[in-house]
């Protein structure tokens, strides 16, 4: 069977790159159109290619994995590749948390973490499950996202496509638990250890009632 994503990961790669690549000041954005033609993110095809998975996105209609791999490939050769791949991680995690109905993030925010802490984790389980093709688990205080097939292995430098796993894990915290605690890359692919995995720290992750 063809490996499949969802087309929310490559919607998230490529919404980075416009984003990256949109200029900011008035005085920029008067040169837009000069600017148009030289950065990737601003151009026709990367706009056509995000109306594309967003109307996928709202089809549930997945994608191949290999064509996230030559988005994420194409990225990774930008001198800013872990930058965006950052950036990517963090639009995939906001809008899977907006996935969880409001009722439940509301309860997440003011409910004791004793109850709130396994509702999160099921939820981050989830998300994980579908959006990143990873398994999440908890071995004592910690949460462990693991990813099999990575999407963005060694298309950058040294172990920077992985900061997109990574920036997904921390972001998903810090909106479903309100943390920015330590994130470790403790196993890597790209080091032939079989996967990628990540260990977030999540009785700090639980705040003052822990
Ligand atoms: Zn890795």
């Amino acid at each position: 069977m063809l490996a499949t994503v969802d087309a929310l990961l490559p919607l998230s790669l490529l919404e980075a790159v416009r984003d990256v690549d949109t200029p900011e000041g008035v005085l920029e954005a008067e040169f837009v159109d000069e600017l148009r033609n030289k950065r990737l993110g601003l151009s026709d095809t990367v706009y056509t290619q995000i109306k594309r998975y967003t109307e996928s996105v709202r089809r549930n209609q997945r994608t191949a994995q290999d064509e996230a791999i030559a988005l994420a490939r194409l990225i990774g050769r930008r001198p800013d590749a872990e930058a965006v791949l950052r950036a990517a991680g963090r639009f995939l995690a906001r809008e899977a948390y907006l996935t969880v109905s409001p009722v439940t993030r509301g309860l997440l925010r003011f409910l004791p973490s004793l109850v709130a802490r396994p509702m999160a984790f099921r939820r981050i389980r989830r998300i994980a499950q579908r959006y990143l093709n990873a398994n999440v688990r908890r071995v004592g205080t910690y949460i462990l996202l693991e990813v099999p097939r990575s999407v963005t292995l060694g298309v950058a430098p040294g172990s920077a496509g992985c900061a997109f796993y990574e920036s997904t894990l921390r972001e998903l915290l810090r909106l479903l638990v309100g943390s920015t605690g330590a994130v470790e890359h403790t196993r890597c692919e790209g080091r032939g250890e079989g996967s990628c995995e990540w260990r977030a720290d999540w009785r700090g992750a639980t705040g003052a009632n822990a």
